[in-house]
């Protein structure tokens, strides 16, 4: 594996999370049109969103106590953006563009940035009220997650449809968007399916888009039967930590409302619908563990766990968020997380799991398998000229239906240019 982050973006990437970057007096981020930061999604993206090169997107830990003993800083030099260490020039990086419409408010007069905000180049909505696990009197949230110290200050508490629909709109037309992902926390009553159908069907129906969720396991398992029916094209289960000793430890609601058990019977339960639904949708689960939690052979063990049953691991990189119980935990290692994200390209490819098929996704939290092929020395050409002409395909089913809502339902309200999709790999905001 090269060792030399100049030359290995991936491994750049992965070291940034690990140890964030200071900002230079020089840098004006917002002034220059980059994006504000923003402590959205469950806590783990605080940082600052940027673009390496190879076209990854990052979001980079800054506000974190940590990030202050960084040997990475971030200077900027006539209008353009360079990423140092104290030594040396490491490489030029890009600030991720602001969309215009964060600037701007729905008809019921909320910023729409409060409604939803790009993770990369999707559309990620926080949808309903704060997880309950942060509201009970003696409170039972996950240790690392900030929900419920974010809520009110950077996401609104009510989304109706409406809004939802017109932020939607506004992300499709002026950036591009390809798919948008709801997450939801833990509600009496396991809400949360229903909660979230009314959007599904009405982005489905009017839209096109791909779309995904991320909440709790709904214990009545046929449920995702009808979402797959329904169209949806991605279901994650966050069951965070794979010891289960530390999955009680961290995540004590999940682990009194849920256990581990359901979790994972979610996760084979969804990876196997794969075959069921319409053909035209794609379809995947993911099982979401957070790396530097658990021992590497944990996490590791949850790799091969989660890719047995035909799902796709998410990797988080924990971060240790101002404000939360975990805030004083020290960030992991990168050479403890490289064997980590190694192993998670690998155990992908090794089972032919559709990696990076859908197009114009660039994910700024996470790595993607797919971007940790620089992690390994191994090579898998058939697999990779598989998902090649996987993604071709999902890109080509994906331009017909949003034609075809187009050609149905009209131009889109107050209609812009129509969104041009990008070349395969390029980032449809560059
Ligand atoms: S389930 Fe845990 S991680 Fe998710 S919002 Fe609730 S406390 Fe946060």
């Amino acid at each position: 594996m090269e060792t030399d982050v100049r030359k290995n973006p991936a491994l750049l990437k992965l070291d940034l999370y690990c140890k964030g970057v200071r900002l230079d007096d020089s840098c004006l981020v917002e002034e220059d049109g980059g994006r504000k930061i923003l402590r959205t999604r469950a806590g783990l993206g605080s940082g600052l969103e940027l673009l390496l090169p190879s076209g990854l997107w990052t979001n980079v830990p800054v506000t974190e106590p940590f990030a202050k003993d960084s040997p990475y800083i971030l200077k900027r030099a006539g209008g353009a953006y360079r990423l140092h260490t104290d030594d040396h020039f490491l490489c030029d990086v890009e600030l991720a563009p602001k969309p215009s419409w964060y600037e701007r408010k729905t008809a019921t007069g909320k910023p729409m940035t409060r409604i939803g905000t790009l993770q990369g180049t999707y559309l990620g909505i926080y949808q309903a009220k704060v997880c309950e696990y942060w509201v009970e009197k003696t409170k039972v949230n996950c240790k690392f997650c900030s929900v419920g110290l974010n809520l009110g200050i950077d996401d609104a508490d009510e989304k109706s449809l409406d809004e939802v629909m017109e932020v939607i709109w506004a992300a499709r037309r002026e950036s591009g968007i390809t798919y948008v992902d709801f997450n939801t926390g833990h509600y009496t009553g396991e809400t949360y399916l229903d909660i979230l159908e009314p959007f599904i069907r009405r982005i489905k129906k009017e839209v096109g888009l791909l779309v995904g969720i991320q909440t709790p396991p709904h214990h009545d398992l046929s449920r995702y039967d009808e979402l797959r029916k329904m169209g949806l094209n991605r279901v994650s289960f966050c069951f965070e930590i794979f010891d289960r000793e530390r999955f009680k430890e961290t995540c004590p609601g999940k682990n009194r409302e849920y256990g581990l058990d359901r979790y994972l019977e979610a996760v084979e339960y969804c990876a196997s619908l794969g075959r069921k639904g319409p053909l035209t949708e794609p379809w995947v689960t993911n099982g979401e563990i957070i790396a530097g939690l658990e021992s590497p052979e944990s996490s590791m063990a949850a790799i091969d766990w989660i890719t047995s049953v035909g799902a796709i691991p998410t990797v988080c990189v924990f971060r240790p968020l101002i404000g939360t119980d975990y805030a004083d935990v020290p960030p992991p290692k990168t050479e403890d997380m490289v064997p980590i994200f190694r192993h998670l390209y690998e155990k992908c490819m090794e089972h032919g799991l559709p990696v990076g098929a859908a197009p114009d996704i660039h994910v700024s939290l996470v790595m993607l398998p797919e971007e940790c092929k620089s992690l390994s020395d191994k090579r898998y050409p058939v697999g990779e000229m598989k998902l090649k002409v996987l993604g071709k395909a999902v890109r080509w089913g994906l331009e017909k239906r949003l034609q075809n809502r187009e050609r149905l339902f009209g131009p889109p309200p107050r209609s812009i240019a129509a969104p041009v999709f990008a070349e395969p790999g390029a980032s449809a905001s560059a």
